[in-house]
């Protein structure tokens, strides 16, 4: 018991300022989307086969003047408790489309791959809006993936996930195995790529079934969290399309030089 009383003692002021501080994060939000402090970053997606950067995946990051770059785990489950993950979505939606156009007019013709909230999701334009910023972006739609979760599956996401496959935008399942996979959504969803959670890396045996059952479902298979040489080794032999990670690339602003970091160009 007196164990206990002590923890309390120091932890229950640190989630008070914890709780403060999310606080002021969802204070101040609103208007840092206004201010366009809400930026992407760029981490590249190369082809394991033959190390080829194929594209890249927009990462928000919240760039508070004077402040620390903030990711996402400061800000996108607030931004979801308040509605405001539409705008800031859409908004980093707009900037990796046109991104990609500058990428793709400059000769490097990259995938750019954003990530879908459930919210998004359950909005009926969301599919116009798609096809809206493509073409105001000048972005061919087979250069736009979007990435869901296996939540959004599981609502009644299915039509709205229909038509933007029928736009010709990619869809991949993100972070696949660690929610509640359920194996036959992979069938079921019209979806064309599926991302490896980072865990599956520590389970050789896992990995190599699972590739095996996507690849029979005609589904590309792409590797997230690849921090060493060994893990890119092993998901290439077991024939894994695609992956990301420190391995080959920090995300990185795409006006920073070498960015899409290592695949060795610059576009400002
Ligand atoms: P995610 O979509 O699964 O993105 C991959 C995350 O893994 C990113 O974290 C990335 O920086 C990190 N990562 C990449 N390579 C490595 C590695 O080798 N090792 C490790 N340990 N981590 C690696 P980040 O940028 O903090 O984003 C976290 C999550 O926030 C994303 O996970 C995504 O679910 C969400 N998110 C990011 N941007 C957006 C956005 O614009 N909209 C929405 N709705 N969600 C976003
Ligand atoms: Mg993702
Ligand atoms: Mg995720
Ligand atoms: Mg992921």
């Amino acid at each position: 018991a007196r164990q206990d009383r002590r923890d309390h003692a120091v932890f229950e002021p640190a989630r008070a300022e914890a709780d403060r501080r999310r606080h002021r994060l969802a204070a101040d939000l609103p208007s840092a989307l206004d201010n366009g402090e809400i930026v992407a970053y760029y981490q590249p997606l190369y082809r394991l086969a033959d190390r080829a950067v194929i594209g890249a995946e927009a990462l928000a990051r919240w760039q508070r003047p004077g402040g620390p770059l903030l990711g996402p785990p400061d800000f996108i489950t607030l931004a979801e408790h308040t509605g405001l993950i539409r705008p800031l979505g859409r908004h980093v939606l707009e900037r990796a489309c046109r991104q990609a156009a500058r990428w793709r007019r400059a000769g490097h013709d990259l995938m750019v791959s954003v990530n879908l909230s459930p919210l998004q999701l359950s909005e009926p334009t969301l599919p116009a809006d798609v096809a809206d910023i493509l073409h105001r972006a000048g972005l061919p739609p087979g250069n736009l993936q979007l990435e869901i979760t296996e939540s959004v599956a599981l609502d009644d996401g299915y039509a709205a996930l229909r038509r933007l496959a029928d736009l010709g935008v990619r869809l991949a399942m993100d972070d696949f195995g660690t929610g509640y996979s359920s194996l036959s959504l992979l069938s079921k969803l019209p979806i064309s790529t599926v991302k490896l959670a980072a865990e599956f890396l520590a389970e050789p045996a896992v990995l190599r079934h699972t590739i095996a059952l996507c690849h029979a479902l005609d589904l590309t298979v792409t590797a997230e969290g690849i921090e060493t040489a060994e893990q890119e080794a092993l998901l290439r032999s077991l024939g894994c399309d695609t992956g990301q990670g420190y391995h080959f690339g920090r995300p990185s602003p795409a006006d920073s030089r070498g960015c899409v970091a290592g695949c060795g160009f610059h576009v400002a």
